[in-house]
């Protein structure tokens, strides 16, 4: 249903740490509001991979300045709910655990964060889009009308990834055991929260919702009708 004929558009900011349903949520309430969905995790998982691809990722724990190399002529786009890093779709990619691994040092850098800021600004100035990340509703679209901050136990969060990882491999043989999902989460929340530039922090404005025991319908629907309050005129 597309609502946004006789009102206005908005941004709707969903930040969280990592496995909190912030994609999950963000990408079925932009269809409910016939809106434009922004995975910002997976353009800092499409840099990480051109880092990986380039055979960079060791170097530029070394000279992490050298990461501007990469950023130059970089294009990442989004058809749909894929993700196109320089006209390939990476949407599978950028998803692999070696990914999962090297992301957050990767958007720990500054000049990664400026120049993916800059392209989701331009994705957003229109409006009329969801955009999940850790830094939205404090530094992309500290303006965004509706900010909302999930959160989710980490044994949670955990066995959802393990779900996730198992639906995707089709089995759960290279899945790796929940125990070991968890501490990866709780480390990557630790870099995100704990870095210099943007770190995961609740916007003031922010409405915190804790999804460990709601369904996905159940947090769709919730914040679904926040979206509605913010879009009447
Ligand atoms: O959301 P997802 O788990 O795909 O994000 C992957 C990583 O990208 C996060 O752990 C974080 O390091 C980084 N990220 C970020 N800022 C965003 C979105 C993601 O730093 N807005």
């Amino acid at each position: 249903m597309d609502i946004t004929s006789g009102t206005r558009k908005i941004i709707v900011a969903i930040d969280g740490p990592a496995a909190s349903g912030k994609s999950t949520t963000a990408r079925l309430l932009a269809r409910k509001l016939g809106y434009t969905y922004i995975d910002t995790g997976a353009m800092y998982r499409a840099v990480t991979l051109k880092a990986l691809e380039a055979g960079l990722l060791e170097h530029l724990r070394d000279n992490p300045d050298d990461v501007t190399s990469l950023l130059e002529d970089i294009d990442i786009t989004f058809e749909g709910e894929r993700v196109l890093l320089d006209g390939r779709d990476v949407t599978a990619a950028v998803r692999e655990n070696r990914v999962s691994r090297h992301v957050s040092f990767v958007s720990s850098l500054k000049p990664v964060r400026d120049k993916l800021k800059q392209m989701q600004r331009e994705m957003g100035k229109r409006r009329g889009v969801v955009m999940d990340g850790r830094d939205i509703g404090t530094v992309v679209f500290p303006d965004a009308e509706l900010k909302v901050f999930l959160v989710a136990d980490a044994s949670e969060r955990s066995r959802r990834r393990y779900v996730e990882l198992v639906q995707k491999s089709g089995g759960s043989n290279n899945v790796p055991p929940v125990e070991e999902l968890e501490q990866e989460i709780l480390q990557r929340d630790r870099s995100d929260a704990g870095r210099a530039h943007a770190p995961l922090r609740k916007h003031q404005d922010a409405v915190e919702v804790d999804t460990s025991g709601l369904t996905i319908d159940e947090q769709v629907a919730l914040v679904y009708n926040l979206a509605l309050e913010k879009t009447a005129v």
